[in-house]
């Protein structure tokens, strides 16, 4: 089958090529791959920062944000007929750790997970491909148009779940959640919070007539340009936020969200930062606000099968509550066999997928 690949810690390695076709066990499932969403994480193993192969091979099929068709299923497999529109989960458990071994294998400690498409584990670039059913979510046919955002959802999904469960520390009744960065992230963000029903304001650097303002308030959150603002004159017009998701990609913003947090409030921080920046910060300030305020500041990746269903749950309530919205997002279709204007030129838009199928 065809399928692009990576030689990963190669500059710049990606190509088309023909790999063998996965064979389907009788405990598996074999999907045909529809298309695939494509971002940063992509961009960095083809830039040879990131990434391993399977063991003993050379090459990694790339690609995570999946949205495939079952083709086939094995004869033990009762859950899933042919036809049905599937995403797989990204991260396998490591079978050494106490999270893996509960489900939550977002949260491994051992380090020795396989994640498909990133570390040691094909991807989803490919023709076809064949997993265990425990690692597929079926989607309804409503959200087939923007079920491929379904992979970064769950990410969005992992770190409100865990802010909620934090906050069962105390008596939390959130009201205000401020989203930071219009981004894929930060839109699917809203739109989760939105789903639990919390007054939420998207803040962005585009100006407030920009397609990611307009997706925010078809959503029902409000948008705020900080494009000739900063980030800590926003208590003054909105007062403080309960919750926080930081999606801007810059560490920067991190220390100003800390400084807006409301009393009890709970940063989750979403934005993996690649660089090696260092910058003076008003220390004492944020720690006596954060002591004062009983406030909690935690970082977020991945997600496990839980977050899955529940974005699958709230894709379905947000397309009932702002039809079209989501499928906005998707700006980029791209023909997959053109896959290199996307890695040579990632050009503006907000998610880019390629289509395979
Ligand atoms: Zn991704
Ligand atoms: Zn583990």
């Amino acid at each position: 089958m065809k399928a692009i690949v990576v030689r990963p810690g190669v500059t710049d390695s990606i190509h088309m090529r023909d790999m063998p076709d996965p064979r389907m066990g009788d405990d598996q499932v074999a999907v045909r791959m529809l298309r695939v969403g494509l971002c940063g994480t992509d961009a960095e193993i083809n830039h040879g920062r990131y990434g391993q192969p399977p063991t003993g091979e050379e090459f990694l099929i790339l690609g995570h944000e999946n949205l495939g068709v079952v083709l086939d299923v094995g004869r033990n497999v009762k859950t899933f007929t042919p036809g049905e529109i599937v995403v797989s989960t990204v991260r396998r458990p490591c079978g050494q750790c106490p999270n893996c071994d509960a489900g939550e294998n977002d949260c491994c400690s051992s380090g020795n997970y396989e994640e498909r498409g990133i570390m040691r584990r094909h991807g989803f670039m490919a023709e076809y491909y064949v997993e265990h059913p425990q690692y597929l979510t079926r989607l309804p046919a409503a959200v087939e148009p923007f079920a491929v955002l379904l992979e970064p959802m769950s990410v969005v999904e992992k770190g409100i779940d865990h802010a909620f469960l934090l906050q069962r520390r105390l008596v939390w009744n959130a009201k205000l959640a401020l989203v930071l960065g219009a981004g894929p992230v930060g839109l699917l963000g809203a739109a989760a919070l939105r789903a639990r029903g919390l007054r939420t304001v998207v803040v962005g650097r585009e100006p407030a007539g920009d397609l990611r303002a307009r997706i925010a308030t078809q959503l029902g959150a409000e948008y705020v340009s900080v494009e000739n603002g900063s980030v800590l004159d926003l208590p003054r017009e909105i007062g403080r936020p309960d919750l926080v998701l930081e999606a801007t990609g810059s560490a920067r913003v991190v220390f100003d969200a800390m400084q807006i947090l409301g009393p009890n409030g709970v940063l989750c921080l979403l934005s993996v930062t690649g660089g090696t920046g260092t910058n003076e910060e008003p220390i004492d300030r944020i720690n006596r606000q954060l002591v004062l305020g009983n406030q909690a500041v935690f970082g977020s990746v991945n997600a496990n099968s839980r977050h899955f269903a529940k974005g699958v749950e709230d894709f379905v309530r947000i397309e009932e509550m702002a039809p079209g919205a989501m499928s906005r997002l998707l700006t980029n279709a791209i023909p997959w066999q053109d896959f290199k204007t996307w890695f040579t030129r990632r050009g503006s838009g907000i998610k880019s997928t390629l289509e395979i199928g």
